[in-house]
């Protein structure tokens, strides 16, 4: 399997280091609000990484984290913590809110048929590894205390250009972070931030530099040591993560540990909405309910994800995903027409080599870095030659059945759906044909049409009426 590796600017050949285990650390949500569909997108890419390996026969050991603390509304140090500013706003405690929004996602996690991480733990029921994560730190004197907190001293650390290959000179004018005087230099981030002089906390911890709560990067240091070891094979996350989180968990982790953090570093693409970034301000935040109400299934939304490229900037529009809406759509009949089909009892060996070579290339095409356009179009050629068959052996039908669940395990879709038909619906299929064979079109097209409503499609190949549903 070869990933795009933003360490090395190249694609790289994955070389777990525990053979046949895959170790994967992704960076989670931020649990202050509904996640909007750019997040989910995130998440889709990273269950599709995920189910690749498993797919390659690699057993995965995935960490996803639920950051429930100390990350702030700049990104950087400045401003307030984002559950924080959540809770004040809608008059709750912070854990009222991280408990909320957490629920939530992983209520999201399964309406999205993403794969359940292994482990995904809570940067709030991590403080004591977080503390000691620091303390090593300290040790190696790596960091400073200021009035408001404990920081990272970026120039003992002088790798820390190389995720991003950021130029220092660049980041000194207080364009990426906002400029706070007591630090040695801007880019210094915090790792510990102290409570407020005045008023209590909802989150705050003792600790051996006074009370106060974790910065965010810490967390992931933190977390990625305890369930993962010193060295992983795959951290992943948002591209907008490559200069500050990744870079400080990368400063962070190596000089604590002494080795590589991650050997492939993976990141997704932005999404933009109407041609536009995602944001708050823009409020187009669209959620998965704003899908739902407007009868797009969220596997559609699935579908429009695995549609693009993780590595170039997906578009959002919705006519793009009624696009990806009936692209499932169309895959579903040219499938599920089989339990209708006209029974046979020769075997159909074309079908069968069919099936292997589809099968051989979409994992080819997902082994190249993730190519999931190319796997796609794989399974549309494939849905093509069988939407034109119209007889069907018993044991086709299992062969189908069974390259759904190769196509459920890789894409988390399914293609195949069995519907059982009422008296009723099986009465108005055998007029329509009679009607097709007397020639009166308009009672066959009413009794269509009556199908229709019920979602079941129909299509005729040659004197035969197939019947599938229509989602
Ligand atoms: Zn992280």
């Amino acid at each position: 399997m070869k990933l795009y590796n933003t360490l090395s600017r190249q694609i790289d050949e994955l070389k777990p280091i525990n053979k046949p285990e895959v170790s994967i650390y992704t960076c989670g949500p931020t649990v202050y609000d509904y996640p909007h569909i750019g997040n989910w997108f995130t998440f889709i890419r990273y269950d599709l990484l995920v189910r690749s390996l498993k797919a390659h026969n690699y057993k995965t050991k995935w960490v996803l984290n639920i950051t429930d603390v100390g990350h702030l509304v700049s990104d950087a140090d400045q401003g307030e913590d984002k559950l924080v500013k959540k809770a004040l706003k809608e008059n709750k405690d912070a854990y009222a809110i991280a408990k909320l929004y957490t629920d939530y996602f992983i209520s999201g996690l399964s309406r999205l048929n993403i794969l359940k991480p292994d482990f995904m733990p809570k940067a709030t029921d991590h403080i004591q590894e977080q503390i000691d994560f620091i303390k090593v730190l300290e040790e190696k004197g790596l960091t400073y205390k200021i009035s408001d907190g404990i920081y990272f001293d970026v120039a003992k650390f002088p790798q820390y250009i190389k995720l991003a290959r950021l130029n220092l000179e660049d980041q000194v004018d207080g364009a990426r972070v906002e400029v706070n005087p007591e630090k040695h230099r801007q880019i210094d981030f915090a790792l510990w931030k102290f409570s407020p002089s005045s008023g209590k906390r909802d989150m705050e911890w003792d600790s051996p530099w006074g009370k106060g709560f974790p910065g965010w990067h810490i967390e992931c240091s933190a977390m990625a040591l305890k369930y993962l070891g010193p060295t992983m094979d795959i951290h992943a996350g948002g591209i907008d993560h490559i200069p500050v989180h990744h870079t400080n968990e990368i400063a962070q982790s190596e000089a604590a540990n002494g080795q590589p953090l991650a050997n492939i570093w993976f990141h997704t693409s932005h999404l933009s909405i109407d041609g536009s970034k995602i944001s708050k301000s823009l409020d187009n935040g669209i959620n998965l309910e704003d899908i739902e109400s407007r009868n797009i299934s969220l596997e559609a939304f699935r579908l429009l994800v695995i549609q693009s490229n993780y590595i170039n900037q997906s578009q959002f529009t919705f006519e793009l995903l009624s696009g990806a809406q009936s692209s499932l759509k169309n895959l579903i009949r040219d499938f599920s027409w089989i339990y209708s089909g006209v029974k046979t009892n020769n075997e159909n060996k074309q079908l069968r080599t069919n099936i292997a070579r589809t099968k051989r290339s979409m994992l080819d095409f997902m082994a190249d870095n993730l190519n999931t356009p190319r796997a796609l179009s794989a399974l549309h050629e494939l849905a093509s030659y069988v939407s034109n068959l119209n007889q069907i052996s018993d044991d086709d039908i299992l062969v189908i059945e069974k390259f759904n669940i190769f196509v459920n395990e890789l894409f988390g879709i399914n293609i195949v759906k069995k519907i059982s038909l009422t008296n009723d619906q099986k009465k108005l299929i055998s007029d329509r044909k009679n009607y097709r064979l007397d020639k009166n079109w308009d009672k066959a097209d009413e009794s269509r049409k009556i199908l229709e409503e019920q979602g079941i499609g129909l299509r005729d190949v040659g004197e035969a009426s197939l019947w599938f549903p229509l989602d």
